[in-house]
């Protein structure tokens, strides 16, 4: 709905924005976490957008990202709210108040911290002592959809500091709270009564029923995370599990056990090889270097981890040699190799790799680099192994 007023004040903000103080407006400034609203500003000589609306002591402020013409002092202006996103927050902020009642209601010594409204996935921060888990998620969820459900009434009134601070049951961060102003109470019908600035439903049916997506913290400060659209999100999510469980023929119900057990089978076999990496002996194939020696393996399906320690001991027993070894991959995966000199031996290593027919591409040290390679012909890299040294 557009409403007819005029600018009073303009204070300049960040970049292109200014901050418009209206004579009249029905924009909701930002307060409890619910972030102001947004809409047009516009007349016959300016256009803008009002990307957020604040108040402070000189009243609410527009924050406006001008798109033509330029506004002035006196000017008459219409104002027009973005009524779908400003509904939107509306439910937002009202679920939070059913969310945060239940989670305060089931569990001692809960309470809210604050809050962050937003259009599509909202955030709710509090204390809790304990440990929190889903099974807590889940009460919660289908005792506030139930909630909604029954459609209850939603309404507010306006009291004195006096008299919020004298009601039975209300809850309010008294030290956030307006002390000479009056108080916004919003009674959720035998429910909750909480003291807050927002804008609200008139009944919970209002609200679509709801989904927490997810939480997080550790205590005593946890958070969770909710968003309006269950059904969108239980579409989505349950086709990605029956594709998933389908792709992998395991049942939903056996993916989380699974899941571990594939985890615990994964460390123990990594134990196993750490155990064999150490018994693994390369079959060389030796050149002679003037009064060292080279040593070659090309080894299929192997990874550096399981032959480094074989190749470091070749070079134990022989401090002035060489070694060299050719991993090439038996899936999709691009060929490894791995290049050594022991200690009394000095060849620029990464020098070495950079022969364009070796098509190498590696890291390491003065003594030991690794990496990929385009060539896999062992022949090749002999050849030029032995050329450059
Ligand atoms: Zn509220």
């Amino acid at each position: 709905m557009k409403l007819k007023t005029s600018i009073v004040d303009i204070i300049k903000a960040d970049g292109k924005n200014l901050k418009i103080l209206l004579d009249v407006s029905d924009f909701h400034p930002a307060g409890g976490g619910q972030p102001g609203d947004s809409g047009t500003i516009f007349a016959d000589t300016f256009q803008g957008q009002i990307i957020d609306t604040i108040k402070d002591q000189r009243g609410k402020l527009h924050l406006t990202r001008v798109k033509n013409g330029t506004p002035v002092q006196g000017l008459e202006v219409e104002i027009e709210v973005d009524g779908q996103r400003h509904q939107l927050l509306t439910k937002m902020h009202s679920a939070q108040h059913l969310i945060s009642r239940v989670l305060e209601n089931n569990h001692n010594g809960m309470f809210t911290t604050k809050a962050n409204i937003d259009e599509n996935e909202s955030t709710i921060y509090f204390k809790y002592d304990g440990d929190f888990n889903w099974d807590m998620i889940f009460t919660t969820e289908d005792r506030v959809n139930a909630v909604i459900n029954e459609n209850r009434k939603v309404t507010s009134s306006l009291l004195s500091p006096e008299e919020a601070r004298e009601m039975e049951g209300l809850t309010a961060k008294w030290d956030r709270l307006p002390e000479n102003d009056t108080i916004q109470v919003i009674n959720v019908e035998d429910f909750d009564i909480t003291a807050c600035s927002g804008t609200h439903v008139h009944s919970t049916g209002e609200i679509p029923n709801l989904i927490i997506i997810n939480f997080k913290g550790s205590s005593p400060d946890w958070e969770i995370k909710f968003c309006l659209l269950r059904e969108e999100f239980q579409t989505s999510h349950s086709r990605i599990i029956r594709q998933f469980s389908k792709n992998i023929d395991c049942p939903p119900e056996k993916l989380e056990r699974t899941y571990i057990k594939l985890q615990q089978d994964n460390k123990r076999q990594r134990k196993i090889i750490e155990k064999l990496r150490h018994l693994i002996e390369i079959p060389w194939e030796i050149t002679e270097i003037g009064q060292s020696y080279m040593y070659f393996a090309v080894l299929p399906g192997f990874t550096k981890d399981l032959v480094m320690s074989a190749a470091k001991k070749q070079l134990i027993n022989n401090p002035e040699a060489i070694v060299f070894i050719l991993m090439p991959s038996e899936d999709t995966l691009p060929t490894g190799f791995l290049l050594l000199q022991g200690e009394k031996t000095n060849v620029d290593l990464k020098k070495l790799i950079q022969v364009s027919e070796l098509k190498a591409h590696g890291g390491g040290d003065g003594k030991m680099l690794s990496g990929i390679t385009g060539c896999n012909s062992i022949n090749t890299w002999k050849g030029t192994l032995l050329k450059y040294i």
